[in-house]
């Protein structure tokens, strides 16, 4: 009999019926004779209400209260679970993230886990209870509710999943699995059977929100299984996997995208070593996490340089960026918080040669402008013009097969 991990999404627990539907899963695994440690999100929509809500109160929540509402949202559901599946004739218990000690350090709301101490759970599981643990949340050294970043429910299931030595982690949502693409924007994407932790990482770090990034950096960093599936049907989902030599046949294996992000230009800036330390510098203080950055060649000792940054922190980076080019002398500081990224993934880049180039080549067919370009060993993102985002990502789609049957090598 196996120690199983099983984690519900927003969706999957929206209303008293799918948590009714949870609860039957739930105890089906019970039924079959295995060890269940559950773990959920808030019910849809729930975070995003309490977030609008402090900020009714406050522009800028106070981080640590923002915590300590926020996690009031998971909290909901693990009662509430608990009960259906009490309600089922099951034995069950619910555990706050701090109940099970989940510790994490005190940045509030992106928390890291330092470390569970899962004593609680193996204590109800050897009671013969399903242990459920409220996704999303920890607690700091000083006793302090944290909460672990948006989508960190994920995270909460895959350390938990770590820490208990579970057979698997099964991660319940809306789709049936990881698709080549967002299935919700384009129909024809198709449920890949698998996926290497490395190009699930950057296909979450760009932006395909189905599993949390940090999540699979955990995953990859302790090799948890972890199975993407539908809590909706019973079909075969997604494994997230390490990579084996099949994988590097297919070239490109999905397309991610991210509208959240904003462009800054500064001209003219004098070419001299330490102007980008002190640029970039003044912005990391602030906790802005820069993403990509293109310096142009230098003429005449003035250079421009541009960056990209989550658009929530489009106004911040503006304001500071503006102080430092003029303290620096550079000519003038231009803002664009209407781009977006999309980006290719796939192990197969690092042994094929061309596919960037056929990404620039359907991208100009489209007549879709690339504003900046960066690539890894197994990905080649490009900025673009944020109203092209969907476009791009049909037309990368299409361009490297990936609606029907993948393209291998032998098929090239
Ligand atoms: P949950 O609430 O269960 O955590 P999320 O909304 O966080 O679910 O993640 C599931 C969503 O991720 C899907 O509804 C889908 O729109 C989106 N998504 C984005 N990219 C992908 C992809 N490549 N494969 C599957 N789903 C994706
Ligand atoms: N409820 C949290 C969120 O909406 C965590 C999660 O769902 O994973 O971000
Ligand atoms: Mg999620």
């Amino acid at each position: 009999m196996a120690l199983i991990v099983q984690k519900y999404g927003g969706t999957s627990v929206g209303d008293v019926d799918r948590i009714t539907n949870v609860a039957r899963r739930v105890t089906e695994a019970r039924a079959a004779g295995h060890d269940v440690v559950v773990v959920v999100s808030a019910m849809a929509g729930e975070t995003d209400r309490l977030i609008s809500l402090a900020h009714k109160i406050s522009e800028q929540p106070d981080e640590r209260e923002l915590d300590v509402i926020l996690a009031t949202g998971e909290q909901v559901s693990i009662g509430l679970l608990s009960m259906a599946i009490q309600a089922l004739g099951f034995r069950a218990r619910s555990f706050t993230g701090s109940q099970v000690r989940i510790q994490t350090d005190d940045a509030h709301t992106k928390a890291r886990i330092l470390s569970i101490d899962a004593e609680r759970v193996r204590q109800a599981l050897t009671d013969g209870e399903v242990a459920i643990v409220a996704g999303f949340q920890g607690v700091s050294a000083e006793e302090e509710i944290t909460t672990l970043g948006r989508g960190g429910s994920d995270l909460t299931a895959v350390a938990m999943a770590a820490a208990v030595a579970a057979d698997v982690c099964e991660i319940y949502t809306d789709v049936n699995g990881v698709y080549t693409t967002d299935p919700n924007i384009v129909p024809e994407a198709r449920k890949l059977d698998r996926i290497s932790y490395d190009e699930m990482l950057e296909m979450a770090s760009l932006g395909a929100k189905v599993l949390q990034t940090r999540s699979v950096e955990y995953a990859k960093n302790y090799g948890v299984p972890v199975h993407v599936r539908s809590s909706f049907n019973y079909n075969p989902g997604t494994m997230v996997v390490k990579e084996d030599a099949a994988m590097e046949k297919v070239v490109v294996s999905g397309i991610a995208y991210n509208k959240q992000e904003a462009k800054i230009t500064v001209t003219r800036v004098a070419d001299r070593p330490g102007i980008a330390a002190a640029l970039f510098g003044r912005v990391a203080e602030a906790n802005i996490v820069v993403d990509m950055i293109v310096q142009n060649i230098s003429q005449d000792g003035f250079t421009d340089i541009s960056f990209t940054v989550p658009r929530a922190d489009y106004a911040k980076t503006m304001e500071i960026v503006k102080a430092v080019a003029k303290e620096m002398g550079a000519d003038k500081v231009i803002g664009d918080d209407k781009t977006a990224k999309v980006s290719i993934v796939g192990v197969g880049m690092r042994t094929h040669s061309g596919v960037a180039a056929r990404m620039f080549e359907a991208l100009g067919k489209e007549k879709i402008n690339i504003m900046m370009i960066s690539t890894s060993e197994i990905k080649v993102s490009c900025v673009i013009e944020a109203k092209y985002a969907e476009l791009a990502v049909r037309v990368l789609h299409e361009a490297f097969g990936l609606g029907g049957q993948p393209v291998t090598e032998e098929a090239k």
